[in-house]
């Protein structure tokens, strides 16, 4: 560590604890925290299914907590099953879902961009349903097609798809 002029292999707990206190009076540890916050949601959020294993983790604490150690002032938001209630998603959670899945279903890889063909529409979906203690969060919603979405409605489980376009083509 250059701060304190010694080698990483030098370095013991209580010069930790020193560096995190600099980092920490200067403002430079939320600065870090946000910039790297930033950085890994940025690569977590171009996998589908471990969004969709994170997803179905903290679905099963909700599930478990049932209403039990959620605070008054946010019980509005959950039904009497303990489900969270259906949100409009917004506009920028949309187009974030939509660059994400490059603008095709991600189940049947329709083209969903109205580039070539107007009569696909674009659905917005949980990965882990509401109805299995889905959350409304950009983490659990994918882009699908209109009949991918009724077939995964009636479908009720979480789906989802580890199909990415490449950046390349290795043949050319
Ligand atoms: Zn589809």
């Amino acid at each position: 560590l250059l701060a304190i002029n010694k080698s990483l292999a030098e370095v013991d707990e209580i010069d930790l604890y020193d560096y995190y206190d600099k980092l920490n009076f200067n403002d430079s540890l939320d600065i870090l925290i946000k910039k790297l916050t930033s950085e890994v949601f940025y690569i977590l959020f171009q996998n589908r299914v471990l969004m969709m294993k994170f997803n179905q983790m903290i679905s099963d604490v909700l599930e478990y907590e049932k209403n039990s150690r959620i605070p008054e002032e946010l019980k509005m938001l959950i039904r009497k099953d303990g489900c969270l209630k259906r949100k409009n998603i917004p506009k920028w959670v949309k187009r974030a879902v939509f660059f994400r899945d490059k603008g095709c279903c991600v189940l049947c890889h329709k083209d969903l961009t109205n580039l070539i063909n107007t009569n696909n529409q674009e659905n917005y979906d949980h990965i882990v349903p509401l109805s299995q203690h889905g959350f409304n969060d950009i983490s659990n919603i994918q882009l699908l097609c209109k009949e991918c979405n009724q077939i995964n409605k009636k479908d009720k489980s979480a789906q989802t798809s580890d199909k990415y376009y490449s950046w390349y083509d290795e043949l050319y």
